[in-house]
């Protein structure tokens, strides 16, 4: 970057008063410490854009830098103690400036306010998608998941060092983990309080690192994950286990693990809340006549009683035999629609026989009895 006063605006030597006061609007806007946390070339730049500005905005003092060069306002600046240009001076220059809220629309949302960071940096969090099928999810489930995740590194116990080095105090922040930086705003006064970026905020460093684990104080290894899904679960559930994730660095806290519960298609259940519905299928004499049948369920087979005229489509209910609610003892139930099996491949003693029912005007829906059809409709669902 140029020494030059026009060249570090960025302006021509015949820029008028609006320009120069533009370019120096843009340039501060976009150096200045509040918004480029720790960046010392930015700093630097701001103090650059804003003496000289100090100096062009000033018809007379530019005059003196046109004729004589930086020497013709060495002691010059009045209420700035000398040539010394310094970051508050720069400061007091952007205040100056009075410049609106517009110009700060997106300013602050920008700057850089971490905390300070003296407490250990927490390891991260490890997803794992699991699937459940429907009789795992009905009655809750325990799980393990083979998986590799970041552990304590033992050959240093998690510290990173080598056997017999210790660490040294960090020469950047001296130990304390943070950097501070008083800047000035048009808000006030701010101390801007930073991680130290050469130690990360842990105010040691290691210079003999561990070589199992190179300094990081943990390692790779393989682990199984253990765990108890409740009943009830659905798709898109999660489970967050405390601790169970990756360790941080450096004895830093483990993060968790974060298992998401998706939901198998089962081959005989639809899942509807917690009812499960089951189509079962059944020939015209076993609706007519009535049966007991079996069926399976989500805890193994069990045993139902069709009634005798049993319409298809009905839905029987088997209480309790669905899907446990959430953190609940009581459970959803299993519905039961009859669909009836209508023959598709006779010979000719059944074709006789159907025949001769057919004949019978009780074996025929009645005609044009809307309510009937009603009443059934309403059975269906009871
Ligand atoms: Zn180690
Ligand atoms: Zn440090």
């Amino acid at each position: 970057m140029g020494n030059d006063y026009y060249e570090i605006l960025g302006i021509s030597r015949d820029a008028d008063a609006n320009e120069i006061k533009k370019a120096y609007r843009k340039l501060a806007l976009q150096y200045h410490p509040d918004k480029n946390s720790g960046d010392t070339n930015a700093e630097e730049k701001f103090k650059q854009i804003s003496e000289a500005y100090e100096v062009l905005k000033d018809p007379e003092k530019r005059r003196r830098y046109d004729r004589f060069g930086k020497s013709g306002i060495k002691g010059g600046f009045e209420g700035f103690g000398g040539f010394e240009f310094d970051l508050n001076d720069a400061l007091r220059t952007f205040m100056s400036e009075g410049f609106g809220f517009g110009d700060f629309s997106d300013f602050f949302g920008g700057a850089s306010r971490t905390r300070s960071q003296k407490t250990r940096t927490r390891g991260q969090d490890i997803q794992i998608r699991i699937k459940l099928t429907l009789e795992e999810i009905a009655e809750g489930v325990n799980k393990k998941i083979k998986m590799k995740r970041l552990v304590r590194c033992e050959t240093c116990d998690g510290k990173g060092l080598k056997k017999g080095s210790s660490p040294t105090t960090c020469p950047m922040c001296h130990g304390s983990g943070e950097m501070r930086q008083v800047s000035r705003t048009i808000f006030g006064q701010f101390v801007n309080v930073t991680t130290c970026s050469q130690c990360g905020g842990e105010g040691k460093i290691i210079t003999e690192r561990c070589s199992s684990c190179d300094g990081e104080g943990r390692v790779r290894a393989d682990a199984v994950l253990s765990f108890n899904v409740p009943a009830g679960v659905a798709t898109g559930n999660y489970l967050s286990l405390t601790g169970e994730g990756h360790v941080g660095p450096r004895g830093g806290p483990a993060g968790n693990a974060i298992v998401i519960i998706e939901e198998a298609e089962h081959p005989h259940f639809e899942r509807h809340g917690d009812d499960i519905l089951f189509d079962l299928y059944l020939s015209f004499s076993q609706v007519a006549l009535g049966d007991t049948v079996e069926v399976p369920t989500l805890k193994g087979k069990a045993k139902l009683t069709i009634p005798a005229g049993t319409q298809s489509g009905k839905i029987l209910r088997m209480r309790g035999k669905g899907i446990r609610h959430l953190n609940e003892h009581s459970a959803g139930d299993q519905l039961v629609r009859v669909m009836v099996w209508t023959p598709t491949k006779l010979n000719e003693k059944e074709k006789d026989l159907f025949s001769q029912l057919a004949t019978f005007e009780n074996m025929k829906p009645p005609k044009g009895d809307k309510s009937f059809f009603k009443k059934v409709k309403e059975a269906l669902f009871e």
